[in-house]
């Protein structure tokens, strides 16, 4: 597989540590707030990178961090006048709901930064004997960048423009602008009760301090594969490798990965810019999670993504399309074993499909050879074509593309859950009508399925509903 790799600049062979074993770190949410749909054009970039890779047949070790202390949750804790743990805990909650709405595959472990304070503590500890950390008078702990030659390889800075012992308070700040960074931040009045004892006196860990250390906690001093969005890249990468590479002398990651910003008119969707939707905003304007993520994930990862309802809406005749196809499969597969092969139209869209994802994950060019093994299906099917078997084997190809996609099955799932009580109540009277032979009964019941938007079809396996 190919990766583009932020640090080279360039395409590379993903070449993992251990022989078929990726272990990832994927930059996780701040937890102050619901995530909008930009954050989540994030993870579903990453989902789709873990996805082919195991779809490739490698084992994935992702750990996706929970920044549960920052400035901006203790400044949200204390507008709520609530302890950080009940702050953050219903955003966690909501997090991992929201999770499970986009079909996002759990990682293998989420730790949550304010479980880590000591191995955060630690490793500031061997900042200070390798000479790259000092005090300054407010308590606060800084890194010295000047002292790391290898400073600004992943953003690409300007040594030149360095100026010694400036310093940087804040976690977010331009490229323009950089300077010593806050590892450990000196308790101030505005921290509240937010507070743990150190070595350097009482504060609080710097962002990008947390995520060094988890990595490491979980991945070990050396890892492969680390991504974000591309807003991470600097300042919060660039000093994630500083503060590991300075405490450890090794490499800190091989391949990184940055995906470009979701849209709104031209501006990065964000919070601070008020121009953002939740996920929870969408669902309630009646959009599904999977047509949701068939806007984020269909388009380069490193190209920047407008967000539109068009796109919306152009996703949801899409899946509707797919979805019907893969009905007919399965109505014509009737349960049959696979046949061995599948015909040439199909091995072309199998391989095109591959190849889309070998190649830096081209999802455009995947969806494209999706929607060809569709077009191609529905013609076999309609010339009447395709052996029950040949149906099975092109459905076990499709469910194949799914489990890059994550856009079909859960779907299926989404729509049988979909049939409301009152219409799964009509069906079943119908059922026991023809099972009775009352036909004229029968008749009025599906009138009136019909007169509600749902359609039954009688097939082998008794009879199915559809949304008109
Ligand atoms: P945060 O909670 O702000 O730390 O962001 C969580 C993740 O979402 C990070 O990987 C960010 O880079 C990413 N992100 C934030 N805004 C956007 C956006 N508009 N488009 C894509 N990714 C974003
Ligand atoms: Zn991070």
């Amino acid at each position: 597989m190919q990766v583009y790799n932020s640090l080279s600049r360039s395409k590379e062979e993903l070449r993992t540590i251990e022989p078929g074993h990726v272990k990832l770190y994927t930059c996780g949410p701040t937890v102050y707030n619901f995530a909008h749909i930009g954050n989540f054009r994030a993870y579903t970039f990453e989902d789709v990178l873990r996805r082919a890779l195991l779809f490739d047949g490698f084992r994935v070790t992702q750990v996706m961090n929970l920044t549960d202390v920052d400035d901006k949750t203790i400044r949200g804790s204390l507008a709520a006048g609530v302890p950080l743990k009940s702050f953050t805990r219903p955003y966690i909650q909501a997090f991992f709901d929201d999770l499970k709405t986009l079909n996002i595959q759990p990682a293998e472990h989420y730790p949550a930064a304010t479980d880590h304070i000591p191995e955060m503590i630690a490793l500031v500890a061997k900042l200070f004997e390798r000479g790259l950390a000092y005090t300054s008078e407010d308590g606060s702990v800084y890194f010295s960048v000047g002292k790391l030659p290898g400073y600004g390889k992943l953003a690409h800075l300007d040594r030149e423009n360095l100026r010694a012992g400036a310093r940087v308070a804040q976690d977010e700040y331009e490229k323009e602008s950089y300077g010593d960074f806050a590892l450990w931040k000196g308790w101030d009045a505005s921290d509240g009760e937010v507070v743990w004892e150190s070595p350097w006196g009482r504060g609080r860990p710097g962002w990008h301090l947390e995520c060094s250390a988890m990595a490491m906690r979980y991945l070990g001093e050396t890892f492969d594969l680390h991504t974000g969005g591309i807003d991470n890249l600097f300042p919060h990468h660039e000093n994630e490798i500083a503060q590991a590479e300075g405490a450890t002398g090794k490499p800190f990651v091989t391949y990184w990965m940055h995906c470009a910003h979701l849209r709104v008119n031209g501006e990065k969707m964000s919070k601070s810019l008020g121009n953002f939707f939740t996920l929870r905003d969408l669902v309630d304007k009646g959009w599904s999670g999977r047509e949701i993520r068939t806007v984020l994930i269909n388009g380069h990862y490193r190209q920047a993504l407008n967000f539109t309802f068009d796109a919306l809406d152009a996703a949801r005749a899409a899946l509707a399309r797919v979805d019907e196809c893969v009905d007919a499969l399965g109505e014509r597969a009737a349960g049959a074993a696979p046949a061995e092969g599948v015909p040439v139209w199909a091995a072309e869209a199998r391989d095109a499909f591959a190849a889309a994802v070998h190649d830096d994950l081209n999802m455009p060019e995947a969806f494209a050879a999706l929607f060809a093994l569709v077009r191609g299906s529905n013609s076999a099917l309609h010339a009447g074509a395709l052996a029950a078997s040949d149906a099975a084997a092109l459905l076990a190809l499709v469910d194949r593309m799914d489990s890059v996609l994550g856009v079909i099955r859960f779907g299926r799932a989404d729509r049988a859950a979909a049939v409301p009580a009152e219409i799964t109540a009509l069906a079943e009277a119908r059922a026991a009508a023809r099972a009775a032979k009352d036909w004229a009964g029968a008749d009025r019941l599906r009138d009136e399925l019909a007169a509600k938007g749902w359609e039954v079809r009688d097939s082998k396996e008794g009879q199915k509903l559809k949304k008109l």
